[in-house]
């Protein structure tokens, strides 16, 4: 039987924020390694994986198509061995497609993302069999509800937005988070944008982007991912035991670092560091003596930090 395929990309969670978090649930995955996106922002990180390349170790002395080769290689152990045949570069062309690829051999490939950049009008919505943009941006336990398993291999991949700008927890109203002003709304306000380029945001200073005045922010991420950790470990105890998990993030995210708040069109080491986590599911977690589950463990330390 072939594994059952489920990767989870925590939009914009920074490597330091990850690691700072308390992530009992992901930890049981794997360990937690630190590696490097090929993008600093949404789009092309994501169109990296969608061709079966996870974030890379940035290894010198190694040929970059060697390293491709070998990440690819690595599809045989997380589908499982069950093929007794080695996967190759081969097995991706023509189309360099990770869904493509994993749909010749017999998976159901869904895509539920949070982040309208990744719509599914867009090139990345390709060769899935199904590919969904939710409703809200920040509501991973709305995915897990819709995610099932069933005879056919499934290979489901999740975008995730909580972690993302303004790092809000599903109860939460994100217009009552601390604001960036000029940071929402790229698109939406591309019309006035273009009739009146030199025109200011409203409210936008550069001048606060400095370390210590984003540092809450840069804790709102980390509670986030522990709220994360929560649903990720309801995730565990409803997929089968065949079911491999990579658990990333599709880029950082800077927190007045050389002048810089955001991602995208910034070249800075804190983007394009990033935390992987990959391995087959770990089981279900035991419920402690006073029958907590993992979940009301991290509840109970979100409300301790202040966060819920
Ligand atoms: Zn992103």
């Amino acid at each position: 039987m072939l594994n059952n395929i489920v990767w989870l990309v925590f939009d914009s969670a920074r490597y330091d924020a990850f690691v700072a978090a308390r992530t009992p649930s992901i930890d049981r995955i794997g360990p937690t390694a630190r590696r490097f996106s090929y993008a600093s922002w949404t789009a092309p990180s994501h169109y990296a994986f969608l061709m079966g390349l996870p974030p890379h170790a940035n290894e010198p002395r190694v040929l970059a198509a060697d390293a491709h080769r070998r990440e690819l290689a690595l599809w045989q152990c997380r589908i499982g061995d069950e093929l007794g045949r080695a996967v190759s570069f081969a097995d991706f062309v023509p189309s360099l497609s990770l869904p493509a690829f994993l749909r010749a051999l017999g998976y159901r490939a869904e895509a539920y993302v949070s982040l309208p950049v990744l719509n599914p009008h867009t090139l990345i919505a390709q060769h899935f069999d199904k590919f969904e943009l939710m409703p809200v941006y920040n509501d991973l336990a709305a995915i897990v509800g819709r995610l099932s398993f069933s005879e056919q291999p499934s290979f489901y991949f999740v975008n995730i937005g909580e972690t993302h700008y303004p790092y809000a927890l599903p109860n939460e109203n994100a217009e009552d988070l601390p604001r960036i002003p000029g940071v929402h709304g790229v698109w939406r306000g591309l019309d006035d944008f273009l009739r009146h380029p030199g025109a200011a945001i409203e409210g936008f200073d550069s001048g606060r982007f400095d370390i210590e005045r984003l540092r809450p922010l840069w804790q709102k991420q980390v509670g986030c991912i522990e709220y994360l950790d929560g649903v990720v470990g309801d995730l565990i105890a409803k997929a089968p035991p065949n079911t491999w998990f990579i658990v990333t993030a599709d880029h950082g995210e800077l927190f007045g670092e050389g002048g810089y708040f955001g991602h995208g069109p910034f070249i800075h080491p804190k983007v394009f560091e990033v935390f992987f986590v990959e391995g087959l599911n770990p089981g279900a977690a035991k419920a402690d003596a006073s029958g907590s589950t993992e979940q009301s463990i991290i509840m109970a330390r979100l409300k301790q930090l202040g966060y819920i």
